[in-house]
């Protein structure tokens, strides 16, 4: 094997992901698909799992967090229908990897993480990629981003426990908000929701079944709630 042309196998890889783990499913935006195409995923996960940066799956990145299946994060970017000029909020920045994708689809994203240290890698691999158009801050995202307000879209890639107030307050009239919510009493049973602002109405449209880690936050989960082994998003 000649590890000089590293670089190659991994855009060889990444051009797998796109048509197995997408085309071959229900991925049909052209420009979700071509950004999934362009961020380099492998460049967003520890060291020591790079060879299952294109797997069709969620990896450890510390801190008991995950990065998000890349079908999941290439679904929940299709259901944002995001437009050129919109401004996004993302709650749970964890790698940074559903973030540059918000940055290749959006003109501006907001992305709030309540760990530090996700935080900072996060922000020092996008910067190291070139991703201008993304601010990052450290904090509490269950209640949103008021100071950047009003979102053409919202994501968080964390489940929770019901839909917070104060997101549904920061989204602009039109807007679009994707969420993975807890139904029931088990953590595991979870629905990812689309939710659209139509003037004051919020008319909600359930996705599919998701099992994310939890949102830890004044409109989430307490800290340290468990979600169960295995298969997180
Ligand atoms: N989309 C990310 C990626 O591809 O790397 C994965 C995000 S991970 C599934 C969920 C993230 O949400 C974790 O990094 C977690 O620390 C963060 N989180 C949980 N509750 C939060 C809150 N209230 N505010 C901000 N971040 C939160």
């Amino acid at each position: 094997m000649v590890w000089g042309v590293v670089g190659t196998n991994y855009d060889k890889q990444r051009e797998r992901m796109v048509r197995r783990q997408m085309e071959n499913r229900d991925i049909r935006d052209p420009r979700v698909l071509a950004a999934m195409r362009r961020v380099p995923r492998h460049e967003f996960v520890p060291q020591d799992v790079r060879g299952q940066a294109y797997d069709d799956g969620p990896l450890l990145i510390g801190e008991n967090q995950t990065i998000s299946q890349p079908y999941i994060v290439a679904f929940m970017s299709q259901a944002l229908e995001l437009g050129e000029t919109d401004r996004v909020l993302e709650v749970g920045t964890g790698s940074g990897y559903q973030t540059a994708v918000l940055c290749e689809l959006a003109r501006q994203v907001y992305s709030l993480e309540r760990h530090a240290s996700l935080a900072a890698t996060a922000g020092a691999t996008l910067a190291r990629l070139g991703y201008a158009n993304v601010e990052i801050r450290v904090g509490d995202g269950s209640q949103g981003w008021p100071e950047h307000a009003p979102y053409d879209a919202i994501i968080v890639t964390a489940a929770a426990p019901h839909v917070p107030e104060p997101l549904l307050a920061q989204l602009a009239d039109g807007g679009r908000l994707v969420l993975p919510v807890v139904e029931g009493d088990s953590m595991r049973s979870q629905m990812l929701l689309r939710i659209t602002r139509v003037g004051d109405e919020y008319p909600v449209t359930p996705l599919i079944p998701v099992v994310f880690v939890p949102l830890i936050g004044r409109q989430g989960f307490e800290p340290h709630t468990d979600i169960g082994d295995g298969g997180l998003l």
